[in-house]
């Protein structure tokens, strides 16, 4: 579901309202595309002339979500992010060090589902995930800063 058009047409078909707020927020997710926050959707509306405050923004991203239609995603020094939810799903690798944020690809999460599906009975839904930790060059640094570090004898 990539257009406001499908999108608008399964919340009529599932009996959800459409006010305004929520269809202009829609309509800014479709617009902008990838990554968007609270305080990004609601400078896109501005610009349009289209005053919904912060926190109403939050809502209705909150609603979206329940509905699945709309990710939610801690990436740290980069603050909580939203997304239209897209077929493949795909995640993220995140530096803690420098910030450094790399795509992961959904097959790495395919194993995970189906061990979570068969041990737990649970039904994941990892849709757009952010995994921390520390990217290659800073593993480097780190390697060469406790090298460094050593007494010569
Ligand atoms: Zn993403
Ligand atoms: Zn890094």
């Amino acid at each position: 579901m990539h257009t406001k058009q499908e999108i608008v047409k399964y919340l009529k078909q599932t009996g959800e309202r459409i006010t305004m707020p929520r269809l202009a927020v829609i309509q800014a997710l479709c617009e902008l595309g990838g990554h968007q926050t609270t305080q990004s959707i609601e400078h896109y509306l501005d610009a349009q002339d289209i005053a919904v405050p912060e926190p109403t923004i939050y809502r209705i991203l909150q609603w979206l979500k329940d509905l699945a239609l709309v990710s939610q995603t801690d990436l740290g020094q980069s603050g909580t992010v939203y997304e239209l939810l897209s077929t493949p799903p795909h995640h993220h690798l995140v530096c803690l060090a420098c910030g450094h944020i790399q795509n992961l690809d959904d097959a790495a999460m395919a194993p995970l589902r189906v061990h979570l599906r068969d041990t737990y009975g649970f039904e994941p839904r990892i849709d757009h995930m952010a995994i921390f930790g520390l990217c290659q060059a800073c593993q480097e640094h780190a390697v060469e800063r406790d090298h460094a570090h050593e007494i010569p004898d």
